[in-house]
C-alpha cells in the first residue's frame, strides 16, 4: 500500500474530527464553551513515527484547541525529549542541516490525540462508553495517519482503550518494555500520566523519565526512531 501523502493525511484527518463533530453521541459533552480538541503535531505519514494517546482535554487544551499543552503537557514535552520524541520541528533544524547533519533527525516525527476529543464536566475521567467510542476514532486518526508503527498510551485511560492488556492495571506495564497489536505490527508502550507525575512529585517523576528514556532506547532499536 502506498504511504498517503501529507495532503492525504490533512484530508482524512478533518474528515475524522468532522466525524466526532457530527456524532450525536459526543452532545452529552458538547456543554456552552466547550471545544472538539483535534490531535496535534507531525501529520506527514513519511515523518510520523509514534501516536501519544492521552485521556482527553483539560481546561487549557480546550481553550487552545491543542493537546496537552498545559501543566501535563510542559510534563509530557519534557519526557518526550528525553525519548527523541518530537511534536514540532526542532528550531535548531536549519542550523543543523547547515553543520551536514541529516535534517529528518530533527524534525517533528510525532502526533499527539487524546481518547475523548472534548473536556469532560469538572475534568471527571471518561466513562466505558466514551472511552470505547474515542479509541474507535483514535484508530481512525491512526489510519489517517498512515499507520505509525508505535503507539503510546499516555496513562490508565489510553492503556485500558488501545492496549491489548488493557485489562492490566496501569502501574503494572508502565515503562516495562512494548507490547504487539493485534496486527503484528504496531507496537504499543503504556507510560504514567505526566499528571500522576505531577501530583507525586521528583520520586516519580524521576522515575518516568527514566521510563521514556528507555522507551526512546527501545524505539530506536526497533529502528522506528
Ligand atoms: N491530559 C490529557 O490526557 N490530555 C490532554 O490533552 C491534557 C491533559
Amino acid at each position: 500500500m502506498p504511504v498517503p501523502t501529507l495532503a492525504d493525511a490533512e484530508a482524512r484527518l478533518e474528515l475524522v474530527y468532522q466525524a466526532v463533530h457530527d456524532d450525536p453521541f459526543w452532545d452529552s459533552l458538547r456543554n456552552p464553551g466547550i471545544n472538539l480538541v483535534p490531535g496535534y503535531g507531525q501529520k506527514d505519514p513519511r515523518l510520523c513515527k509514534v501516536l501519544l494517546v492521552g485521556e482527553a482535554p483539560g481546561a487549557t487544551e480546550n481553550a487552545r484547541l491543542r493537546p496537552f499543552c498545559g501543566p501535563s503537557g510542559r510534563v509530557l514535552n519534557i519526557l518526550m525529549r528525553e525519548a527523541g520524541l518530537r511534536l514540532d520541528d526542532d528550531p535548531r533544524s536549519a542550523e543543523m542541516a547547515a553543520d551536514g547533519d541529516d535534517p529528518e533527525l530533527w524534525r517533528a516525527n510525532a502526533f499527539v490525540t487524546n481518547v475523548v476529543k472534548y473536556r469532560p464536566p469538572g475534568n471527571r475521567t471518561p466513562g466505558f462508553r466514551e472511552i470505547q467510542r474515542g479509541k474507535k476514532t483514535v484508530r481512525r486518526e491512526w489510519l489517517a495517519l498512515g499507520g505509525p508503527r508505535a503507539i503510546v498510551c499516555v496513562g490508565g485511560v489510553a492503556h485500558s482503550a488501545l492496549s491489548p492488556n488493557g485489562i492490566v492495571s496501569i502501574s503494572t506495564v508502565a515503562g516495562r518494555g512494548w507490547y504487539p497489536m493485534s496486527d503484528d505490527k504496531t507496537i504499543c508502550f503504556s507510560q504514567f500520566h505526566p499528571a500522576f507525575g505531577l501530583r507525586r512529585g521528583e520520586h516519580t517523576q524521576k522515575i518516568m523519565t527514566e521510563h521514556w528514556q528507555v522507551m526512546g532506547e527501545m524505539l530506536r532499536e526497533a529502528l522506528i526512531l
